[in-house]
């Protein structure tokens, strides 16, 4: 079988100006049908204990994990919401 699993190779790319998005950061559809600006934290970025929105439960530090804001907020900070990553995908 072909190998394609090329999406990990390095790009450089200059980061957005606004600030509403970043590098890494992709779109989904949110749990109320909004556009979502989605991250993936690894675990070496994941330094704090979050609330995961969907099951009120503690995501520890070094635990990967997403981050999800609505797009339209322009991604200030103020609406980042912190989630496993299983309960992200069953939003
Ligand atoms: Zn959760």
């Amino acid at each position: 079988m072909p190998r394609r699993n090329r999406r990990y190779a390095p790009k450089t790319r200059p980061l957005p100006r606004d600030g509403g998005s970043y590098y890494g950061t992709r779109e989904e559809v949110g749990p109320h049908g909004d556009i979502y600006l989605v991250r993936h934290m690894g675990s070496a970025s994941a330094q704090k204990y979050y609330v995961c929105p969907r099951c009120n439960q503690n995501i520890p530090p070094g635990a990967s994990h997403i981050v999800a804001w609505p797009r339209d907020t322009g991604g200030r900070g103020d609406d980042r919401r912190h989630w496993h990553r299983h309960c992200w995908e069953r939003r």
